[in-house]
């Protein structure tokens, strides 16, 4: 049996490996993709760290990590029809089951029997691996190769950003990691006529107006609301984008909506929070909801349709390219914040 290099989670505790491991077979309705280029998401990072969050998730070690990839398909299983070997793919990483109440009503984004790679299944931070071919994703060849492996974060942001009224309007992002920084690049092509992010990392700070932000603020050093409230002539921002999952970040945000305002959460907080809902949203008549993964899938066909227009830039978004042994430098380069978006080569 042939084997591959894989970065896996071998124990219960902090760190993971670089393991030799079986090239796996995928079953009838998956592909086996060759990983041409990978990249680290936050989850990642929690399962690398061992948080709390993965402690109780993560069932089965040792277990392959990662999630986000850019693929060539070597084999295929007997019943897949629409994908043939040398098809560049990449990957929705929520797997759907097809038959449960929201598969079948256009939510198969959130499947009550779904799974995710590398998370509950063995993922891609390998030489190889199976992607069950309703997930694969056939990429534009108009679209930089490398570029698919970042699709999958990408379209967090483009559904977050497109999951109400954007042109015209002016928006505030509250953090600006990757996703954040994706969200100023999306909302910028779709006619948002200010952009206000925040963040605390000077790195991507920086990155910020690279990427097109009009202003951008740093809560350690401005107050939030009332330099949102000034920079929108006093009423507050249209539309909040949600992508730091930091509870301040998130009140501050409540304070500079304006009444009737789209405040839209992407962002993940670590524990249970509180806020003012009669304020914050009864009084404001504000609209919120929770955006959870890529609509599957007219998110992803905007997502490759942004990129393949060429008005979508990403390159000033990926900040580093690794290969894939070098996982615990581009962990620590995660940890600290400086950087945005990393891809691994196997
Ligand atoms: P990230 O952790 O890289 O980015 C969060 C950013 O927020 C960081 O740059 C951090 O410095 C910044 N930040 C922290 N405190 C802040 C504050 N008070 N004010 C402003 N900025 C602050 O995460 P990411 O990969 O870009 O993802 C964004 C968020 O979306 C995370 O919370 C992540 O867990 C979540 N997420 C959700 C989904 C989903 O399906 N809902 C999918 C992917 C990621
Ligand atoms: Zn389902």
């Amino acid at each position: 049996m042939p084997t591959m290099k894989a970065v896996a989670k071998t124990k219960p505790e902090p760190g993971a490996e670089i393991i030799d491991i079986d090239i796996p077979t995928p079953g009838p309705d998956d592909v086996l993709a060759k990983v041409l280029a990978t990249s680290i998401c936050g989850t990642d990072l929690h399962i690398y760290e061992w948080n709390e969050w993965a402690q109780g998730r993560i069932k089965n070690i040792p277990q392959i990590m990662g999630h986000e990839l850019c693929g060539e398909i070597v084999e295929t299983g007997k019943n897949v029809k629409n994908l043939k070997k040398g098809d560049i793919i990449s990957a929705e990483t929520h797997i759907a089951c097809g038959h449960c109440y929201l598969c079948h009503t256009g939510n198969a984004h959130i499947c009550v029997n779904g799974s995710i790679f590398g998370v509950d299944i063995n993922g891609v931070f390998a030489e190889y691996a199976v992607v069950p071919a309703p997930n694969a994703w056939i990429l534009d060849s108009r679209i930089q190769k490398d570029f698919a492996s970042v699709m999958e974060p990408l379209g967090n942001a483009v559904h977050t950003v497109l999951a109400g009224e954007i042109t015209g309007n002016t928006v505030l992002v509250t953090g600006c990691g990757p996703i954040g920084l994706m969200s100023i690049s999306v909302a910028r092509i779709c006619g948002a006529t200010k952009i206000i992010a925040t963040e605390i990392n000077d790195f991507r700070i920086g990155l910020a107006g690279k990427v097109g932000a009009d202003v951008v603020l740093n809560p350690t050093k401005d107050k939030i609301v009332s330099r949102v409230l000034e920079e929108t002539a006093g009423l507050g921002v249209d539309v909040v984008l949600e992508m730091s999952g930091n509870p301040t970040a998130m009140i501050d945000a409540f304070g500079a909506l304006r009444p009737g305002g789209r405040y839209s959460i992407l962002g993940i907080p670590d524990k249970p929070m509180e806020i003012d809902i009669g304020k914050h949203i009864v009084f404001k008549y504000a609209t919120v909801q929770g955006i959870n993964g890529r609509l599957m899938f007219s998110t992803w066909h905007k997502t490759a349709r942004f990129l393949s227009s060429g008005r979508l830039d990403l390159e000033p978004i990926i900040t580093h390219r690794l290969r894939l042994d070098e996982y615990e430098k581009g962990m620590d380069l995660m940890r600290q914040g400086n950087c945005g978006k990393i891809l691994l080569y196997p």
